[in-house]
């Protein structure tokens, strides 16, 4: 998935696996969130990464910005692995990556002034003087859209699209090479979603930051994504460009998210339509991870597990019989 140049994030088969039970008399559990994840992101792209809830899609993130350790693997970030960083070396790193939550609100400290919130990581992660502090916040704040004399006031004087812009200059503060946005517009009205996906473009085409743009629906993570990653129970089910994948999808999972999409009658796509609910992250089907909802199903599905490949250039899926 790499070009010539190295990427900015590399991961490799990523696991993150959480004990369930199990022990003196039964085999231990296992819920494998993240199941052998790999994927690389480039400097300034927005990689979008879509799967319904429960998918472990929360879960890598939290272990990419190691919020989490991991099982296993690594992401090398310029080289550097992350996973291998503990104590103080890992707290002077921290700048480098960042989030954007998705509850506005509930990530904003009611009691902290925007300036103080906007304060604390450039206090924590770098040396500047407090006017340079100062100056800095009033940046950030034009940048991300809003008034700079707002900078004393509270949170719950804000609107939830608001919020989601301190959110934003909050997570810009420290200069980060990359940010993970984790579902940044699904709690917000459907007029301010565009505006947020807007913002962050622009922030990106002046920074140069590169995203992974966490979200369920794919209309939103198309409009905003150079490449695009479905994720299935913990695994990833395909990657590619985002206008070929959504154009014609070659895993029946992706066709499915798409035929779930609001505006799939503007498509050319058939309809192919999800049975049942995202099985058990605890004791996950054999074979295709997806062959107990997959109107495609043949009997070898149930059960060889089939492997993400290159189907054709730049396209990867994992299915045996890709659309
Ligand atoms: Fe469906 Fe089989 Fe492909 Fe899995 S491998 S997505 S069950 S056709």
């Amino acid at each position: 998935m790499s070009g010539s140049e190295p990427s900015l994030l590399e991961v490799r088969d990523l696991r993150k696996y959480y004990p369930a039970g199990g022990g003196l008399f039964s085999p231990r559990r296992f819920v494998k969130a993240v199941d052998g994840v790999r994927f690389t992101l480039e400097k300034g792209e927005t990689l979008g990464l879509v799967g319904e809830s429960g998918c472990g899609k929360s879960t890598l993130a939290r272990v990419l910005l190691r919020l989490e350790d991991p099982t296993s693997g690594s992401v090398f970030l310029n080289g550097e692995d992350l996973c291998s960083l503990r104590g103080e070396a890992l707290r002077r790193r921290r700048g480098a990556f960042q989030m954007i939550f998705q509850d506005p609100y509930a990530s904003l400290n009611p009691k902290m002034s925007v300036f103080s919130i906007l304060e604390e990581p450039l206090k924590l992660h770098t040396s500047l003087s407090p006017a340079e502090r100062e100056k800095k916040i009033a940046d950030l704040l034009d940048m991300v859209g809003l008034d700079p004399g707002y900078a004393r006031r509270y949170p719950h004087q804000f609107s939830g699209g608001q919020r989601q812009r301190i959110g934003i200059a909050r997570a810009l503060a420290v200069n980060p090479e990359f940010i993970v946005a984790d579902e940044p517009v699904s709690a917000l009205d459907v007029s301010v979603q565009a505006q947020i996906v807007n913002l962050l473009r622009s922030v990106q085409e002046r920074t140069g930051v590169a995203f992974l743009f966490i979200a369920h629906d794919l209309a939103v993570v198309e409009h905003i994504s150079r490449r695009i990653m479905v994720m299935y129970l913990g695994k990833i089910a395909e990657s590619g460009p985002a206008g070929e994948l959504c154009r014609k999808p070659r895993h029946p999972y992706t066709a499915a998210l798409l035929s779930a999409a609001p505006d799939i009658s503007k498509r050319s796509l058939s309809r192919v339509c999800l049975s049942g609910d995202v099985p058990s992250p605890l004791d996950p089907p054999s074979g295709c991870r997806f062959h107990t909802r997959c109107p495609f199903a043949k009997e070898i599905c149930g059960k060889t597990e089939p492997e993400l490949r290159e189907v054709e250039p730049g396209r990867f899926c994992a299915c045996h019989f890709p659309l």
